[in-house]
């Protein structure tokens, strides 16, 4: 397959180190990976020009391959991946880091982040995991670095130690979890929020306040919610197999939601009661 050259309608937001990141993106977590470079062929047909993994999706080597069979170059497609929480030590983190670039099959990501800050593991100890991708960045094999999953005294620490601070933190925040502390933090010190599982995995999409928008604006729920992110500065890759979803997840750029939507979506926030994944503070977990 050959994917159409088109231009690109998404906005491109602009990172601390200079670079930009397209604000709309294609997660790919949870895709089989046998569906999965079909699934970013179908997402680069559609025009989407950034993809999210990480070595704990087990996909990193279908995504380059879905990037390759497009046809697009290299450099019309940023690729996010992230570090497994089982090498966080500098040697390991290079190990990984490595393998990573061999599995994609290219010699660089736009794009690469500590999964999860583990605090009750390593002895507490991610400031020398963020150490060793700076060597990354340096060397230009990650031309942005950043988190997963940090919160505010995770990023103060790095504050203290490192150079520079991440380029994005990509946090769990949807309607039922605005994670705002957090993300006020991050847009005070020029960190870019990326809102993962942007629609909740689907359980935001049947609240009667999302449907009544949707339902007045002719639009379905997930683009309504979708929109929301998009408008309030997030960085958002939703994910999906079907076909006719990964297209309308992207047609979000011929419609605004006007002051009272935004702020009925907002109102939804459940706080810690709405979050669907493990709290950072306590996740431990490390993939066989
Ligand atoms: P999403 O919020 O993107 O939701 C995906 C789910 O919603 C799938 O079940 C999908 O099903 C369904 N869906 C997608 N589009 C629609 C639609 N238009 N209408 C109805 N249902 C829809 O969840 P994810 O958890 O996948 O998050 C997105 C991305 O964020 C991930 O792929 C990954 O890249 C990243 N992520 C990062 C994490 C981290 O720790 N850093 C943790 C979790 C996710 P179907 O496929 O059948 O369409």
């Amino acid at each position: 397959m050959s994917v159409s050259q088109r231009t690109t309608i998404v906005p491109s937001v602009r990172l601390n180190d200079g670079h930009f990141i397209p604000q709309l993106g294609f997660g790919v977590f949870q895709i089989d990976p046998a569906d999965t470079a079909e699934a970013v062929g179908e997402a680069l047909e559609v025009g989407y020009r950034h993809i999210d993994t990480a070595e704990m999706y087990r996909n990193e080597r279908e995504v380059g391959e879905g990037v390759r069979a497009s046809g697009l170059d290299r450099g019309e497609v940023f690729i996010t991946s992230k570090l497994n929480n089982g090498y966080h030590r500098p040697d390991d983190a290079r190990r990984a880091f490595e393998t990573t670039l061999i599995e994609l099959g290219f010699d660089y990501v736009d794009l690469f982040l500590i999964h999860w800050p583990l605090p009750t593991l390593y002895g507490g100890d991610f400031v020398s995991t963020w150490k060793t991708l700076e060597e990354f960045r340096d060397d230009g094999r990650a031309r942005s670095i950043g988190v997963s999953n940090f919160q505010i005294e995770h990023l103060q620490r790095l504050a203290a130690a490192a150079d520079q601070v991440p380029a994005v933190n990509q946090i769990e925040l949807h309607p039922y979890l605005l994670n705002e502390q957090v993300r006020a933090y991050d847009e005070a010190h020029a960190i870019v929020t990326e809102a993962w599982s942007p629609i909740a995995q689907g359980r935001v999409l049947g609240d009667p306040a999302i449907t009544r928008i949707a339902d007045r604006l002719g639009r379905s729920p997930a683009q309504v919610v979708l929109r929301w992110q998009i408008q309030r500065g997030n960085v958002v890759f939703p994910k999906s197999t079907n076909p006719s979803r990964i297209k309308e997840n992207f047609e979000l750029f011929d419609f605004e939601l006007d002051a009272d939507d935004l702020a009925a979506i907002t109102a939804l926030d459940k706080g810690e009661a709405g979050r669907t994944g493990p709290n950072p503070d306590t996740f431990a977990h490390i993939p066989a």
